[in-house]
């Protein structure tokens, strides 16, 4: 056996035909194919889980039940395998104490050269951690954030105490609160609030700072931010319903007053390296931070230093220099997330591992891409193995191989139809060769405008004070740097004007959903069967009167077994297919209801007539998702596939012109399947539609009746609106070097 090598024999996950294939270690491969053609059956389901499965194997059981569980794949042989590090675009955790200098270990250096060379000298490091009691602010407990009053909602300025102005609840008209307050002397009961002095304020709302500011405040009375925080805030009660509906409606979380956000004890707060408080440096942005750190000249640290730098430049160089170490990673784009991931593993020192990246260009800029083409580089000269599944050109173009699986979809791929070099794949005949050939800008005439929706002063996050014009009836296009405002304008967007977010989250995270009962199509469906066998629709339902009784319609029974992985098997009874014997009895078109869960949409389209099903299949088969199973559980989708599920919906549904907005509608497409998702976008503007996309691919840029151009770069040096009108007179920005305006 060739140890250099990854051998693969007879790889059959879902729709793999027995695939054999040998991959040089040490090298970076890049995947490609049509969507469905079985990349990710082969690089995830296939090499990953195999790798995962065999590492967990070399620990004790009772560690193996703590790890992930792998599936192990079907497979003849799979040898030559590392310990396998899978970067997908999952989003960094679901924790409010992760940020992203946490993540990185950024923050542990810091935390570290504060504790050696800080003043006055605090000592150890867990000093500067606010996850940990001995750093963290007690206020907030080192969250950086307090619930606080919202003040403009809980008053209408525009009244009269007498009149209502409070709006807490036990102040309506009459209440015991009600007349409490009103009945203060001291205040103008029939003056609107917006009259009253700053003075007259201050003694409503808070009690103390009042007597501490101006003097005695009016006796027998308790300012009402103050009582509203006592009875609402800080008790130590159960919060009932009631009272959360409260908080929830008259307070917003803000910034820690105790701390200013940065989540340490005053202490850690006042400990100064270079003038600077280590709070002050969360809040930088990292291409600033590295070279501050940089300048750092104390020579007991020289190794903290060197290490925080490398790091701090390794995320810089992949376009995350915008973000800043104290950002919580709740708070990151799926993309953004991936990246961050990366710059983790760039400071292992382990080596010869096997890295797995999923479309690591995925919210990429084409001006961004490069530095993540050099990262993934860097990984493999380290002496890695790096996978790539990928549809981006210019990654293709720097890996040492390509592999193509295909060469269609579903049934109709599983198969290597190419391995070798970028030079040598642009000469193959094969579907992405082929698509490659024939790329060729397709100009068009703009479609005009119904009209406009207009975002005035937009000022979130990075935005500044943006005022743009959204065209209604017809394609927009967002387009700039990773972090330039894309998202944050387009959240702006869907908050001022209620527009329909078709995103990528997963869809009823339920795994009896399925591309068909999901659009509607399970319902025409069952009703065939029920036309022709005399029996209620329900009995053709695998949710209901249809399901087999000993897997409850899943198909699959799971068994805990006490020390060792739980075990999903297929169910005895009704064979994996999920029905009762009874309702497998009955045929249409000599199918059974569960051979048609087991069609592919494409296949589907063949085989049934019905209208009101076809209609919604083509819908499907549309959005480039024709080679999903009819009965595929929805759980097992990408967010790419979901994204284009949800769309599928959408074009049956919104009757009335409504406004989309849709994030990187590209995301996992194939170039050819890149046509198709174009002409469903036209489809939705063409019923009056409004659609807005955030979009790099540059096919789909082209094909905008109008483009907003944010820059010109990401973060504080973003935020501006470089160009807003038709794609043709785009230049000098990053964008219009990117389609070759320039
Ligand atoms: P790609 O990564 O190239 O887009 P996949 O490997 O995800 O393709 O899918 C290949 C085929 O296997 C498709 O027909 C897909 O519907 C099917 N498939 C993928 N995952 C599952 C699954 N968990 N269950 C059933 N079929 C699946
Ligand atoms: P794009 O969509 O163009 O990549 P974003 O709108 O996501 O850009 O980000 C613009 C800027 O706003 C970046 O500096 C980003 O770090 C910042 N930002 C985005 N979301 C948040 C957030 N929830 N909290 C703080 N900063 C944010
Ligand atoms: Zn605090
Ligand atoms: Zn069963």
């Amino acid at each position: 056996m060739n140890e250099r090598m990854i051998r693969i024999r007879g790889a059959r996950s879902n729709n793999l035909d027995s695939v054999d294939l040998d991959l040089p270690r040490g090298t970076l491969t890049v995947f490609a194919g049509v969507s469905g053609s079985g990349k990710s059956s082969l690089v995830f389901d296939t090499i990953a889980a195999e790798a995962g499965h065999q590492v967990n194997e070399t620990y004790p059981p009772f560690l193996r039940n703590r790890l992930p569980k792998w599936t192990r794949p079907e497979a003849d042989e799979l040898a030559g395998l590392s310990p396998v590090v899978v970067i997908d675009q999952r989003r960094l955790g679901g924790n409010a104490r992760s940020t992203v200098g946490t993540v990185t270990d950024a923050w542990t250096y810091l935390r570290l050269l504060y504790s050696r060379i800080g003043t006055p000298h605090l000592g150890e490091s867990n000093r500067f951690s606010f996850n940990d009691p001995a750093g963290m602010c007690p206020a907030c407990s080192g969250l950086g954030e307090a619930v606080e009053l919202d003040t403009g909602r809980f008053l209408d300025a525009g009244r009269t105490l007498a009149d209502g102005a409070i709006l807490l609840p036990g102040f309506v008209d009459g209440g015991y609160w009600h007349s409490k307050y009103t009945a203060v002397e001291a205040f103008p009961a029939d003056v609107p609030l917006r009259e009253w002095s700053e003075d007259e304020r201050l003694a409503l709302l808070r009690t103390e700072e009042y007597a501490a500011r101006i003097g005695r405040p009016p006796a027998g009375y308790e300012g009402l931010a103050d009582w509203f925080e006592r009875i609402y805030l800080r008790t130590a009660d159960d919060i009932s319903a009631h009272k959360q509906k409260a908080i929830d409606t008259f307070t917003r979380s803000g910034t820690c007053p105790e701390c200013g956000g940065e989540r340490l004890n005053a202490e850690a707060r006042a400990v100064r390296v270079g003038g600077r408080t280590i709070g002050e440096l969360a809040l930088m942005e990292v291409a600033e931070l590295a070279d501050l750190i940089a300048a750092v000249e104390d020579r007991t640290v020289a190794p903290v230093v060197a290490a925080l730098e490398e790091r701090l430049r390794a995320m810089d160089a992949i376009g995350l220099g915008y973000l800043h170490l104290g950002r919580a990673t709740t708070s990151l784009s799926g993309g953004e997330s991936q990246r961050i991931k990366t710059v983790k593993h760039l400071g292992s020192s382990l080596i010869e591992l096997l890295y797995i990246f999923d479309e690591p260009t995925v919210g990429l800029h084409p001006h961004d891409v490069e530095a993540m083409t050099g990262l993934l580089r860097r990984l493999r000269d380290k002496g890695n193995t790096v996978l790539v599944v990928e549809h981006d050109p210019a990654v293709m173009a720097v890996a040492d191989q390509i592999v193509e699986i295909g060469p269609d979809a579903g049934a109709g791929g599983g198969r290597v139809v190419f391995q070798g070099p970028y030079a040598d794949l642009l000469r193959a005949d094969t579907p992405t060769a082929k698509a490659l050939a024939s790329r060729a800008p397709v100009p068009r005439e703009p479609r005009r405008a119904t009209g406009a929706v207009t975002v005035a002063h937009a000022r979130r996050n990075n935005l500044r004070d943006l005022t743009v014009d959204v065209p209604t009836g017809v394609l927009t296009v967002l387009t700039g740097v990773a972090g330039s405002g894309k998202s944050s304008l387009a959240a702006e967007l869907v908050d001022r004007h209620g527009a329909i977010t078709v995103d990528q989250r997963p869809v009823g995270a339920n795994r009896r959903s399925t591309p068909i009962t999901y659009t509607g199509i399970a319902a025409p469906i069952r009703k065939l069967f029920a036309k022709a066998s005399g029996l209620p629709a329900k009995y053709f339902s695998a949710n209901s009167e249809g399901a087999c009784p000993d897997c409850k319609g899943l198909g699959v029974v799971h068994t805990d077994l006490a020390f060792m992985d739980g075990q999903e098997t297929v169910c005895e009874t009704c064979g994996g297919r999920r029905f009762t014997g009874e309702a497998l009895r009955h045929r249409v078109d000599g199918l059974t209801i569960a051979d048609v869960d087991d069609l592919t949409i494409t296949d589907a389209l063949d085989r049934l007539a019905d209208p009101a099903i076809r209609k919604g299949l083509r819908d499907l088969d549309r959005v480039g998702l024709g080679y999903l199973r009819l009965g595929q559980p929805l759980t097992t989708l990408s967010g790419g596939e979901c994204q284009r599920v949800k769309i599928a919906r959408e074009l049956r549904e919104a009757a009335d012109p409504s406004l989309y907005v849709l994030d990187e509608p590209t995301t996992g497409l194939h170039l050819r399947d890149i046509e198709n998702l174009l002409e469903v976008l036209d489809r939705l503007v063409d019923r009056g539609h409004t659609v807005v996309v955030i979009e790099h691919h540059l096919d789909v840029i082209r094909q905008a009746d109008h483009l907003i151009d944010l820059g010109p770069g990401a973060g504080r040096h973003g935020g501006r609106l470089l160009y807003e009108g038709p794609v043709a007179g785009l230049r000098g920005t990053p964008t219009a070097t990117a389609l070759g305006h320039d």
